[in-house]
């Protein structure tokens, strides 16, 4: 009962789990345990929740369930300030008492449906294109740095008892457990998701094996990172991009903690001995992780200003990241996903090193200044993908592997660099050619529909049967 109040004194004020979760200090999973009766809250938060609602304790204990006509009634008046009901141009339902509630219900299902169709967030290539662009320049704004997130990883460690080292998997079904759900391993996980949730029976479902470059423990902490961070269906497309980036900071930060990489980072910068592979390493993840979480961690901690690509072996450039004023390629609308990197840089240059199984460095001199770079080719996971991550030239004494002496000259986008074919050549075989092109479309064709992009639905729904009851 206690919960059901909660729930109606929040929607009340028009809160969101978030947004009373930020209040009284508490990760909105949290509170959505509490509102569904998973959870016995201590009676130093039900004070600090009343306080934060500005009800009295007694209101929120009473043992009544919430007028259901009041619900009712507040719901509809919730749903006639949405942006969603407002297109409809309808003029505003005053609910008075002579309203029937079963007008209401019925009115609700409407809006509930409507919102349903609305939802779906299906992107063009080029939507998605400049979603991505305004998530990349949110992320360099903040050194893509995010502390709420590091401290909700960093507090569910602490409560599973974690101090240091590579998460052990005892210590990450404690995390899991903490947030109220279970892990169950199968084998017939429906093909187009990493993952489920059963969030009726709060199971997650998920394979022994990994997906790409994802592990299953990087594969269920992604997932328990949306519960745990509030997600609810995304709105549109940006909103899908920005959640996953959550989800995965938060992934990254439980496998590899904020307290225990910067100790360790420090220690190393100070030998100036620096490098990612240590901390892969050290925490036991893949290089790209370990790359990535570099990012998070080095501006933020260390001052340290950098660059992260993800690229093939042609230079088209999967993942990119950098507030050192290193200059991407970039389409009209700022997106870098899908453009070819100069043949120069580190992340190309890698595919012909002779030694393919350490990092490869390089200096490279840009119209925006000279980078040391180390460049790798995770032969483990994706063969096909080198992780290059990158410092201005000042910064690079701090690092492994800044006594290379390969340095190249790119003079991208100048066409002469080497966008364009060398003149000599171009003579001979202009107009003598017709290449068919390899799709690069998957990276950011245009998305099927669904709530959630790319999900087959009618898989997921039939794979929940089979599996509820077991
Ligand atoms: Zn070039």
């Amino acid at each position: 009962m206690f919960g059901q109040r909660l729930r109606h004194a929040r929607r009340a004020r028009g809160l969101t789990l978030a947004e009373l979760g930020e209040r009284v200090g508490r990760a909105p999973s949290v509170l959505s345990l509490i509102e569904n009766g998973r959870r016995e809250p201590k009676l130093s938060l039900i004070e600090a929740l009343a306080a934060a609602l500005s009800v009295p304790v007694a209101e929120l204990l009473r043992r009544q369930p919430p007028n259901r006509r009041a619900q009712l009634e507040i719901a509809l008046e919730e749903a006639q300030q949405d942006p969603v009901y407002r297109e409809l141009g309808l003029p505003h339902l005053r609910v008075g008492a002579r309203v029937p509630s079963d007008v209401i219900e019925h009115l609700l299902a409407l809006y509930g449906e409507l919102r349903k169709q609305r939802a779906k967030p299906t992107a063009t290539p080029e939507e998605a294109r400049a979603a991505n662009a305004g998530l990349r320049a949110m992320m360099r704004e903040r050194g893509n740095y995010f502390p709420e997130i590091e401290k909700e990883a960093a507090a569910d460690l602490a409560t599973a008892g974690y101090a240091g080292g590579a998460l052990s998997q005892g210590m990450l079904l404690s995390v899991v457990s903490q947030h109220g759900f279970t892990v169950r391993y199968v084998r017939d996980l429906p093909r187009s998701v990493r993952s489920v949730t059963d969030q009726r029976n709060r199971r997650i479902y998920l394979k022994q094996e990994s997906i790409g470059m994802h592990t299953p423990r990087t594969i269920l902490l992604q997932t328990l990172g949306h519960f745990v961070l509030g997600h609810s269906a995304p709105a549109d497309f940006a909103d899908f991009l920005r959640q996953r980036v959550e989800a995965n900071y938060f992934a990254a930060a439980v496998l590899v903690p904020e307290q225990q990489a910067t100790a360790f980072l420090r220690e190393a910068a100070e030998a100036r001995s620096l490098s990612v592979e240590d901390l892969r390493d050290v925490f036991s993840v893949s290089y790209e992780m370990a790359a990535h979480r570099f990012t998070n961690l080095a501006t933020h901690h260390l001052g340290l200003p950098c660059h992260f690509v993800k690229n093939d072996e042609s230079g088209i450039i999967y993942k990119a990241y950098e507030n050192d004023g290193v200059v991407f390629p970039a389409d009209a609308t700022g997106a870098i996903e899908g453009q070819r990197m100069c043949r120069q840089w580190s992340g190309r240059q890698v595919f012909s090193a002779d030694d393919r199984f350490s990092p490869y460095y390089q200096y490279s001199d840009t119209p925006s200044g000279t980078y040391w770079c180390a460049a790798f080719v995770d032969q483990s996971r994706e063969r096909g993908f080198a992780i290059t991550l990158g410092v201005p030239f000042e910064h690079s004494r701090w690092f492994r592997g800044r006594d290379t002496l390969v340095r190249r000259f790119s003079a991208c986008p100048d066409g002469e660099c080497c966008q364009r074919p060398p003149a000599d050549l171009a003579a001979r075989w202009e107009g003598q050619v017709w290449p068919s092109a390899r799709a690069h479309s998957y990276i950011l064709s245009a998305l099927p529909t669904g709530s959630f992009p790319g999900v087959d639905e009618a898989d997921v729904f039939t794979f929940l049967e089979r599996h509820e009851n077991e």
